[in-house]
């Protein structure tokens, strides 16, 4: 597939409190930015930053709790940047 226009991701929201309990470490900043994912089974979870997909100076998985990061952009309640 060549040329075609990529389809825009929808917008992030912020890890729901109850996999934010699972991670076993408080998250920082991870916990209201935008690029934070929380992989979440039953039992355990992993949060995840997008930023590392677009620069390996990012970890995928960071050490938390994050108290510090040029990458962090603060997402509102309802899911969008702020
Ligand atoms: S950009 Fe920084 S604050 Fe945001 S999810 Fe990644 S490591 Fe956490």
């Amino acid at each position: 597939m060549t040329g075609g226009r990529t389809k825009p991701r929808p917008p992030r929201r912020r890890p729901a409190a109850d996999d934010l309990a699972k991670l076993g470490a408080p998250a920082g900043l991870c916990a209201t930015c935008h690029h934070a994912a929380v992989l979440a089974s039953r039992s355990s979870a992993f949060l995840r930053c997008a930023m590392a997909e677009v620069d390996p100076s990012f970890p995928k998985y960071p050490r938390l709790p994050v108290l510090a990061c040029r990458g962090y952009e603060r997402v509102a309640e309802g899911g969008t940047p702020a």
